[in-house]
């Protein structure tokens, strides 16, 4: 049942967000069908106005073309009444005539002249008739055969106006012949069909043009006119279209003058191209003269003007935007729910996927924390408990929550390792490591009612690490108890070790002393003298002895006996061990050193361990040497950094091999140098031990000019100088 209404909800739920989608794309082809119907709509009307202004433009080009060609024959016409008025026709009253028609700048008119008909017979009496009226230059030329000659008298240019050639038989155009001998008859002007200017015949073929000629009867006046010639006009038949329809039309007309010749066949007289391609198209017919000319027109609707605008494709442009914006918007608002709701969705798993991952992180870090044997404290900032483990609270023996720095001391029952001082706040590690300090190893004894008998403890502090996003500091600590009583009772052990290993040692040491003594005061002889040779031998194997168990009790507490630090002065100690080292020597004996001792100042160390250190490397110094020459020794001090000062033993010795150095601090290491000396190959380590455990360091270089140089690193003493003698060396280095 839960699961049918979950189903049915689905459905709903997923035909609510199809509708988005749907209503957006209904309103899509909506807007796009309205905005094609009003795109279309326009440009329907568009094309009517197109047709519309092409059909006037024809109308006007027609117009203009029938008005021009009817203007030429009207003006030719008037011309050849005036010419056929004169009895007495003469070149200049020629020129007057015409002077008209080149004043009414006739497009494409090329040459007017006056015509007049001759038998082949009379060609010489024609010419001197004419010769007689002013006809200058005119050579009338007989064709050969017996047709009649069409000679022209009179001549103008119409482009220049400059005289032209007379004496041209235009019969030798069948074109113009034809319209002058139908103007003949028929009394009124004609217009030829088309054909090349016999004036044009000697130019390039790119240069001539279809031509035509214009050709006006000039009849005498009155009741009986006789004929007298013709008046013809030729025309360039391009250059009249050109001029007349650019003008017609503005440039925006293709334009094609067609003339129906007397075959009724169609030529070209012109043509004429404007820019675009034509989509538009018109041919109108008008009557010129007796023959029948069409003009054709064409344009491109792009360049008419008024016949189309930019209109529909802005419409439809702007139509498709705004429904695809207004779809767009229907579809976001329709869908924006759902893509809320999914992103919350998704968001609301990753959030659980990072809480569940920091869960896991959690439990691991408490069970990390919980199995660990080593007692751990988090606090913050101001010293307040953050975190800490189940160890921390079983070591301590109470929980972490004292409030604050101050009272840790007091509720925690914190001392120093005598048991007696309490541990001053400020040196404590959380306290150190919130000042930015690392520390460690630092011992405190913890007493309180849970741990009445208390425990010692070692604890590291550390600043906490800036991941943590806050400042705070982290403190680990272990029980030592148990360690600093193994150690003890080691230290005891090692005492009780010595002092009964030592002790038959001294008695054999006084029975040998004994034995020379009784021996010195028998009677000198060979046996006596053997004997008190071997008592002396067992003597110094028996201080052999005592100095290796001393050395190594010293290794044994160099490393584990607790430090005892003190204020040191340096220069009497030093005195005191170079003392102990040769106060068996006399001055002038051989063997005895030469010792320079610098200003030494005082240091905080344990005096004893340090004495261990002294010893070893003075007693080196001596030991160290040619056979048979005397040691020299330079103790001195330097400053090394603040708070500590590092102390030099140089000698002239023998030197070390550069190969040992790095080994001649290591247990029982010894340098092949070193063959024939005694030793054991401890006493550097000691020395490396002692100085380490005060926070110095130990090393070895060569002396610049021969022997060895040893420097190490001690910190100063921050306390004035305690008045005690220092003791005698506890431990003689074996020489
Ligand atoms: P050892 O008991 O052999 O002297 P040490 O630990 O004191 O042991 O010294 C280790 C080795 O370092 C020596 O065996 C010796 O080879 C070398 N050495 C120490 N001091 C000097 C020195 N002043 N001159 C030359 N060699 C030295």
């Amino acid at each position: 049942m839960r699961r049918g209404t979950r189903d049915v909800a689905a459905g709903g739920c997923r035909r609510a967000r199809l509708l988005g989608p749907v209503l957006a794309l209904l309103l899509l082809i909506a807007g796009v069908a309205i905005t094609g119907f009003i795109a279309a709509g326009l440009r329907s009307t568009q094309r009517a106005d197109a047709d519309r202004v092409m059909d006037q433009r024809t109308a006007v080009a027609r117009a203009a073309v029938l008005a021009e060609t009817g203007r030429y024959q009207a003006l030719l016409q008037a011309v050849a009444a005036g010419a056929g008025t004169d009895d007495r026709f003469t070149a200049a009253d020629f020129q007057s005539a015409t002077a008209p028609l080149r004043a009414a700048g006739l497009p494409g008119a090329t040459r007017v002249a006056y015509v007049v008909p001759t038998a082949p017979e009379k060609i010489a009496a024609t010419q001197a008739f004419w010769r007689g009226r002013g006809a200058t230059g005119l050579q009338l030329v007989p064709r050969g055969d017996p047709e009649e000659h069409l000679f022209s008298i009179f001549a103008r240019e119409m482009e220049t106006d400059g005289p032209a050639t007379a004496g041209v038989d235009v019969a030798a155009s069948a074109e113009a012949t034809a319209a002058l001998n139908e103007a003949r008859r028929t009394g009124r002007a004609t217009v030829s069909d088309t054909y090349v200017l016999l004036r044009d015949r000697g130019l390039p073929a790119p240069r001539q043009q279809l031509s035509f000629v214009f050709a006006a009867p000039v009849y005498t006046p009155g009741g009986d006119p006789r004929f007298r010639g013709w008046i013809v006009l030729g025309m360039h038949g391009q250059d009249f279209l050109g001029s007349v329809l650019s003008l017609a039309s503005q440039g925006h007309l293709d334009g094609a003058l067609l003339a129906t010749d007397g075959d009724g066949r169609r030529v070209v007289v012109a043509a004429y191209t404007a820019r675009g391609t034509v989509d538009l198209r018109r041919e109108a017919g008008f009557p010129v003269a007796n023959r029948h000319w069409t003009l054709i027109t064409g344009a491109n609707s792009a360049y008419l003007p008024g016949a189309r605008t930019s209109l529909p494709a802005i419409v439809l442009g702007g139509g498709l935007t705004v429904s695809l914006m207004f779809a767009g918007l229907v579809y976001v608002l329709a869908t924006g729910r759902y893509r809320a709701r999914d992103q919350v969705r998704v968001a609301t798993a990753e959030l659980r996927e990072a809480e569940a991952e920091a869960r896991r992180q959690a439990g691991l870090l408490g069970a990390i924390m919980a199995s660990l044997g080593d007692g751990v404290g988090v606090v913050d900032g101001n010293g307040a408990f953050l975190l800490h483990n189940p160890a921390a609270k079983a070591l301590l023996g109470m929980e972490l929550d004292a409030d604050g720095p101050d009272r840790w001391q007091q509720h925690y029952g914190l001392f120093r390792p005598d048991g007696r001082t309490p541990f001053p706040v400020e040196e404590m590690p959380l306290l150190r490591a919130l000042h930015g300090e690392s520390s460690d190893g630092v011992e405190m004894l913890v007493r309180n009612p849970s741990r009445p008998d208390g425990i010692l403890i070692s604890v590291d502090g550390r600043p906490l690490d800036p991941s943590a996003g806050q400042p705070g500091a982290v403190a680990v600590f272990h029980d030592i108890t148990e360690l600093r009583r193994y150690e003890n009772d080691l230290a005891v052990f090692a005492g009780v070790v010595a002092h009964d290993l030592k002790a038959p040692l001294a008695v054999i040491r006084g029975h040998c002393e004994t034995a020379d003594d009784e021996l010195a005061d028998a009677p000198a002889g060979p046996a006596v003298a053997e004997a008190r040779a071997t008592l002396t031998r067992i003597g110094y194997a028996v201080d052999r002895m005592a100095g290796l168990i001393d050395t190594l009790l010293a290794y044994t507490t160099s490393r584990d006996a607790p430090l005892r630090r003190h204020t040191v002065a340096l220069g009497p100690l030093v005195a005191d061990v170079i003392h102990g080292r040769t106060a068996h020597l006399r001055p002038g004996d051989t063997g005895a050193p030469d010792v320079y001792v610098g200003p030494l100042p005082s240091v905080d160390a344990d005096p004893d361990m340090l004495r261990h250190v002294l010893d070893n490397l003075i007693g080196n110094a001596v030991k160290y040497v040619q056979p048979g020459r005397g040691a020299r020794i330079d103790v001195t001090a330097a400053e090394a950094g603040e708070g500590w000062t590092r102390i030099e033993v140089a000698d002239r010795g023998i030197g070390i091999p550069d190969e040992d150095k790095p080994d001649i601090f290591e247990s029982f290491h010894r340098a092949h140098t070193a063959a024939g000396y005694a030793g054991t190959g401890l006493g550097l380590a000691i020395c490396r031990r002692v100085v380490e455990r005060h926070g110095g360091a130990i090393g070895v270089t060569d002396n610049l000019g021969g022997g060895t140089r040893f420097h190490f690193t001690l910190p100063l003493a921050t306390e004035p100088e305690p008045a005690i003698e220092p003791e005698p060396a506890a431990v003689e280095q074996s020489v």
